[in-house]
């Protein structure tokens, strides 16, 4: 791999193509990028509907890297769609296609132990230098715990998590696997069991951010998956979302209280609702039959709020409603958050849970007593291409 890369670093440098970094702006969709950068508008033609749906899922305000010939004509473009997967546009005599690719990272178990001196948040801030094992942390607890009334100067907390590397640089969110403070000599805890879901130290779901399922009664015909490799088309997919089967023109509910911030059409997911919710997160309704009635930018809407009408617009092969789901940007799996009918673990689920639950304890037992120190990184990467020794290699 490494004579790979080093090869085509010395044929890049030999024929002075040119790496740009460019922002996806506000507005910007593929064909616009095509657009602008003189490229064929068939190249977003040619694609089948589920890359044509994918172009949809850029991330305004990213980076994406853009590499030119001497003569100023796009040769390449990596366009990161979330941080498993990326479009590579290339361009050979004024033919281009795109495909979606890996990026690849390493994933990273870590954990550490802190003795709180100022607040969790700050603390943890300070000790790992980053600001979203701070906010997962306080998210997990917020709605169980009062810190500022009950926190004590020397309590101690433990987080065991997953944090990705690209580049020997950590990058994107990290994934809590499991944390726990105790607070007067009485430990609190919240562990990821097998569901994705998070739980107590008493197997209740952990109520930090809860939505409601969008339609009722439906069967979910597809679920989420950031990436997979298709083994008869040979080619990465994802799925970013989860797919509700229902009847055309079932009610579609807003899944969260928040703040519509788009509903319009789209392309690929035909008529599209996003809607607003605390703690940078938002949810897409797509291939809406309509909208409800006076559903409009800017207008709050309470959760089980009706907001439109399940429906096959855009790019769909039958009705359904497809649920996405996003953490500042970053699609995540909606059923990790969407409410079960009871919100406790019961039988065999319990003692799977349970025995989840002992490995972890044992786990936090360690580092209390090795003090075991987080890892600084000054520059954690929330988007995925800016780092400057990432350029040469990345292409
Ligand atoms: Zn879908």
């Amino acid at each position: 791999m490494r004579i790979i890369l080093l090869f085509f670093s010395l044929i890049y440098s030999l024929s002075a193509h040119q790496v740009a970094y460019e922002r996806w702006g506000d507005g910007e969709t593929f064909l616009t990028f095509l657009e602008r950068h003189n490229l064929p508008s068939s190249v977003y033609y040619d694609l089948d509907d589920e890359d044509k749906t994918l172009t949809e899922e850029i991330i305004t305000g990213f980076n994406y890297q853009v590499m030119r010939d001497d003569q100023g004509r796009v040769v390449q473009a990596l366009i990161p769609i979330n941080d498993e997967l990326q479009l590579h546009l290339t361009c050979n005599d004024g033919a281009c296609s795109v495909a979606p690719i890996p990026i690849e990272s390493q994933v990273r178990r870590e954990a550490f132990m802190l003795e709180i001196n100022n607040s969790p948040y700050y603390d943890i801030e300070k000790a790992t230098g980053s600001k979203a094992l701070a906010q997962i942390f306080v998210g997990g607890f917020k709605n169980s715990l009062n810190f500022r009334r009950d926190l004590q100067k020397g309590d101690r907390l433990v987080m065991v998590y997953e944090q990705r590397y690209r580049f020997g640089k950590p990058f994107s969110m990290p994934k809590l696997l499991s944390t726990m403070i105790e607070m007067r000599g009485k430990r609190y805890g919240i562990y990821l069991h097998e569901d994705d879901r998070y739980y107590d130290q008493s197997g209740a779901q952990v109520e930090g951010f809860l939505l409601a399922t969008p339609v009722r009664n439906a069967r979910i015909s597809s679920r989420f998956t950031k990436r997979r490799f298709h083994p008869v088309l040979k080619r990465y997919r994802a799925h970013l979302g989860v797919d509700y089967a229902a009847r055309s023109g079932t009610p579609i509910m807003a899944a969260g209280n928040g703040k519509v911030i788009y509903a319009g059409y789209n392309r690929g997911y035909g008529n599209v609702v996003k809607i607003n919710h605390e703690g940078s997160y938002t949810t897409l309704y797509a291939h809406m039959t309509s909208f409800k009635k006076g559903i409009k930018n800017g207008m709050r809407v309470k959760q089980g709020e009706v907001i439109g009408y399940v429906g096959s617009t855009g790019l769909s092969t039958g009705p359904h409603l497809h649920f996405g789901l996003y953490k500042n940007g970053n699609a995540i799996n909606p059923e990790s958050v969407v409410q079960v009918a009871t919100n406790a673990l019961s039988g065999k689920q319990r003692s799977a849970f349970m025995q989840i639950k002992k490995k972890y304890d044992q786990e936090f037992d360690t580092h209390l007593e090795t003090q075991t120190a987080p890892s600084r990184f000054d520059d954690f990467q929330y988007v995925y291409y800016l780092s400057e020794d990432s350029k040469k290699e990345a292409l």
